[in-house]
């Protein structure tokens, strides 16, 4: 082909990119491909290695770095931004969170709700406070994480039969958009570090 070949590599166009509100604090994670629509339909600036929020004639501007990724378009290529701020979003949305038996023992963390122990993962169940024979539902409030030994006590007790007390009571978790990025999220670019707060502000 004369032209060149423009496909582009669909990983590019997949490539996670970390959006912000007006506060700079993380909204969701989005895609390049939908990211550049919000850039350059003006929704959002990109954010440079400085920290300067550009918009998209700015930004088309910026030079490909090595470890950048990049779209090839006409005439050369573009850089695919890392992170995006939406200057006049002010909302903090909050994850919805998943009702798992990771998630349960993430809220518990992976500790023991009647002794406190932390047994290795493999030992730990998950308890239905008000056991599933006597009606007790599949709800973050009628399910904590629990060792073996304390499952095995509990049997189909209530803690009160069992003589037995919750260290605190279940609860639906609520966590912030940076704890979700943090957990489940194994790769993160360096870009993003700056706008995930650490898991103690979930
Ligand atoms: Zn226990």
């Amino acid at each position: 082909m004369v032209s060149g070949d423009f496909a582009v590599p669909s990983d590019v166009l997949t490539c996670p990119v970390l959006v912000l509100n007006r506060v700079f604090e993380p909204v969701q994670l989005t895609t390049a491909k939908r990211g550049f629509v919000l850039l350059y339909g003006g929704a959002a600036q990109a954010l440079d290695e400085e920290g300067e929020s550009l918009d998209f004639d700015r930004w088309r501007t910026l030079p490909v770095r090595d470890d950048d990724d990049a779209l090839p378009i006409v005439g050369g290529s573009l850089r695919v931004p890392r992170v995006l701020h939406l200057s006049r979003y002010d909302r903090t949305p909050r994850a919805a969170v998943r009702l798992t038996r990771r998630n349960l023992m993430m809220r518990d963390g992976h500790q023991c709700q009647y002794c406190n122990k932390r047994p290795p993962v493999r030992d730990l169940n998950i308890d239905h406070v008000v056991p599933r024979s006597r009606g007790g539902a599949d709800t973050w409030e009628n399910l904590v994480t629990a060792c073996r030994t304390c499952n095995l006590r509990k049997g189909w007790k209530t803690p009160e039969e069992a003589n037995m007390r919750l260290a605190r009571r279940p609860f639906r978790p609520r966590w912030s958009m940076s704890a979700q990025i943090l957990l489940f999220t194994p790769h993160r670019f360096k870009e993003w570090e700056p706008f995930l707060k650490e898991l103690s502000a979930a």
